[in-house]
C-alpha cells in the first residue's frame, strides 16, 4: 500500500502544481514545476517518513502489548497455581480433619459400645446384678437373685464410700450358706494382699477384689455349679465385717 500510495502522490502533486502554473504571474513554467516536484517528493518522503514511523510504533506497541499479556499470562498462571495450591492444602486440610473426626467418632461409638455391654445385662436386671457398700458395716442389700435362664451372673461391688480398704475394705464373696461362718473365720487370716479371700479354698465359689472408696470390683458366678436344691450365702470377709455384712443369693 504504501510503496503505490508514493507515485500516486506525486503525479497529483505534480498535475495541480501545472494547473496552477498556468495562471501563475511571475514563475516560469519549468522551475515551477520543478519546485512543485521537490515539493511533492519532500511531502511524499515525510508521509513515507511518518508512515514508517508509525508502523514502528505500531509494532512497538504491538510488542509491548504481547509482552504485557505474556506477562499477564504468567502472572495469572503463579495466580492459578497459587489458587490452585491453597486449594489443596484447603482440601488437605478438610480430609485430615474428616479423619480426624472419623476417628474420634470411632473413638466414641466403641467407647458407647463397650459402656452398652456392661449395661444391657443390667438392664435385663437378672444377669449382671450390683450391690453397694460404703463407710460403715453393711451391704445395701442383704439378698440378691440371679435368674436361672443365666449361665453366668456378674457381680459388681461399688464401695461408695472415702475410706481406704485397709480401715473399711470392703468385698463380696459367694459361699454355701453352711460355709459361711467357716469361710468368714478364715478370711480374717488370708491377709489384705489375698483380699482377705482364703487361697486354694474350694468352699469360695466366686469373690471380687478387696476395695476402699471409690473404687469398684466384679466377679463371675459360674451358675453351672450352684445347686437349685441348696442355700447360697454372700459375705464380706474383711476381719470382723461377716458376722455383719451378709445376704442371700437366690436363683430365681
Ligand atoms: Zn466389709
Amino acid at each position: 500500500m504504501l510503496t503505490k500510495n508514493i507515485p500516486a502522490f506525486l503525479v497529483l502533486a505534480a498535475s495541480m502544481t501545472l494547473v496552477a502554473c498556468g495562471s501563475g504571474d511571475d514563475a516560469t513554467p519549468s522551475s515551477a514545476a520543478a519546485e512543485a516536484a521537490t515539493e511533492a517528493a519532500n511531502d511524499a518522503a515525510d508521509t513515507v517518513a511518518e508512515d514508517a514511523q508509525d508502523v514502528v510504533e505500531d509494532a512497538a506497541d504491538a510488542a509491548t502489548d504481547a509482552i504485557d499479556d505474556a506477562a499477564d499470562a504468567v502472572a495469572d498462571a503463579a495466580d492459578d497455581a497459587a489458587d490452585a495450591m491453597a486449594d489443596a492444602a484447603d482440601d488437605m486440610n478438610d480430609t485430615m480433619a474428616d479423619a480426624e473426626e472419623t476417628v474420634s467418632d470411632m473413638v466414641d461409638d466403641a467407647a458407647a459400645t463397650v459402656a452398652g455391654d456392661s449395661d444391657a445385662p443390667a438392664a435385663s436386671g437378672d444377669c449382671a446384678l450390683t450391690i453397694e457398700a460404703g463407710d460403715r458395716l453393711g451391704y445395701n442389700t442383704d439378698s440378691l437373685t440371679a435368674a436361672a435362664s443365666c449361665s453366668e451372673v456378674t457381680v459388681t461391688l461399688v464401695h461408695t464410700g472415702k475410706l481406704p480398704k485397709n480401715a473399711m475394705g470392703h468385698n463380696w464373696v459367694l459361699v454355701k450358706k453352711s460355709d459361711l461362718d467357716a469361710v468368714g473365720a478364715a478370711g480374717m487370716t488370708a491377709g489384705i494382699d489375698n483380699s482377705y479371700v482364703p487361697v486354694g479354698d474350694d468352699r469360695i465359689i466366686a469373690a471380687t477384689q478387696l476395695i476402699g472408696g471409690g473404687e469398684t470390683s466384679s466377679t463371675t458366678v459360674d451358675m453351672s455349679v450352684l445347686d437349685a436344691d441348696t442355700e447360697y450365702a454372700f459375705i464380706c470377709t474383711f476381719p470382723g465385717h461377716w458376722s455383719i455384712m451378709r445376704g442371700s443369693f437366690t436363683i430365681g
